[in-house]
C-alpha cells in the first residue's frame, strides 16, 4: 500500500516537473522556484498527516477486516441478518431497555420475528449502584433519573423471564450484571453463527449519545481479531465477575446479590423495584 501512495506521489511531481519544464521559457525562475518550494512543502504535509490517517483506515478495513460505521435502519438490517443465522448471541451494554423496545431490533428479533430454533441469549449489565459513575452518566445521556434507569432494568428482567418460560418462543435468556469498572468502555454484540463463525459489532459509550443510537462497527472472528479478544472479554467477564440480580434459572425467579455494591440506598431500591416488578 506503501507503494501505491509513492506511486501517486513520485506522478504528481512527475507531471508537474514536466508542465514546469514546458512552461520553462515563459515563466522566470523565481517562480518556478516558489511552485517547486510549495510542491515540496504540499507533499511533505501529505507524507506527516495526511498519509498515517488513511493508512490506518486502510490498515482497519483490510487487516482488521472492520466494516461499518452504521445507525439507523442500516445497522438493524445487519443485526436482524446475523441473528438470524446465529444460536448464541452474546450482549454487552449498561442497561439494554432501548435495545428491546417496541420498534427496536432486539425487539423484533425477540418478540416479532420466529425462527423455529433454540437461541441461547446471554445478556451482560451494569450492576444498577446508584452511586456508579457510569449508571449516572448513561441516566444522563438518556435524559432519566437513575432510580428509573435502574426501574427499567426489572421491567426488563420481568420480561425475559416470561419469554424464556414460554416454550413457544426460541430464546432463553440469560442476564447477569458486571461490576468492573474496566469493563464500562465498550458495548458490542457477539453473534455465535450457525457455521462457528462469530461477528462482533461494537461501538464506544458517547456522553452525549444513547447507546442504542450509536453508530456501530463490525468485525470478523478469527485470527486473534478483535472479534475473539472482546468474545474472550465477554466470557471471562461473565463467567466470573458478575452476578445474577434475578435468578437464571428459568422456573425460578429469586432476587440475588442485591447488597452486592455495600450501598443501603441501592439495596433498599433495588428489592423495592423486585418486589413491586416480579409480584412478591
Ligand atoms: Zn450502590
Amino acid at each position: 500500500m506503501k507503494d501505491y501512495f509513492k506511486y501517486i506521489i513520485s506522478l504528481i511531481i512527475g507531471f508537474l516537473g514536466s508542465y514546469l519544464a514546458n512552461q520553462a521559457p515563459e515563466i522566470n525562475l523565481a517562480l518556478s522556484f516558489l511552485i517547486f518550494c510549495g510542491i515540496v512543502f504540499l507533499v511533505l504535509l501529505f507524507i506527516q498527516y495526511v498519509y498515517p490517517i488513511i493508512k490506518s483506515y486502510l490498515h482497519m478495513v483490510f487487516l482488521s477486516k472492520i466494516r461499518g460505521l452504521w445507525g439507523d435502519k442500516y445497522l438493524d438490517k445487519v443485526i436482524l441478518n446475523q441473528y438470524k443465522n446465529s444460536s448464541e448471541i452474546k450482549i454487552k451494554v449498561t442497561r439494554g431497555i432501548n435495545l428491546f423496545k417496541k420498534g427496536k431490533v432486539f425487539h423484533q428479533c425477540l418478540f416479532v420475528e420466529k425462527f423455529n430454533e433454540e437461541k441461547t441469549i446471554k445478556v451482560l449489565l451494569h450492576f444498577p449502584c446508584l452511586r456508579s459513575i457510569h449508571i449516572s452518566e448513561r441516566a444522563n445521556a438518556n435524559g432519566i433519573p437513575k432510580e428509573e434507569y435502574v426501574e427499567d432494568l426489572f421491567k426488563l428482567l420481568k420480561i425475559f423471564k416470561e419469554h424464556s418460560r414460554d416454550t413457544s418462543q426460541d430464546e432463553k435468556i440469560f442476564v447477569k450484571f458486571y461490576t468492573s469498572k474496566k469493563e464500562k468502555e465498550w458495548r458490542y454484540y457477539i453473534f455465535h453463527k450457525h457455521d462457528n463463525d462469530k461477528v462482533l459489532l461494537f461501538n464506544h459509550y458517547n456522553k452525549k449519545i444513547q447507546g442504542s443510537k450509536s453508530k456501530m462497527l463490525k468485525v470478523k472472528g478469527g485470527n486473534s481479531s478483535l472479534c475473539d479478544d472482546l468474545n474472550f472479554t465477554f466470557d471471562n467477564l461473565y463467567d466470573n465477575s458478575s452476578l445474577e440480580l434475578v435468578s437464571n434459572l428459568i422456573e425460578q425467579d429469586e432476587l440475588m446479590h442485591s447488597e452486592s455494591c455495600g450501598h443501603s440506598e441501592c439495596k433498599t431500591l433495588i428489592n423495592n423495584l423486585y418486589k413491586k416488578h416480579f409480584n412478591k
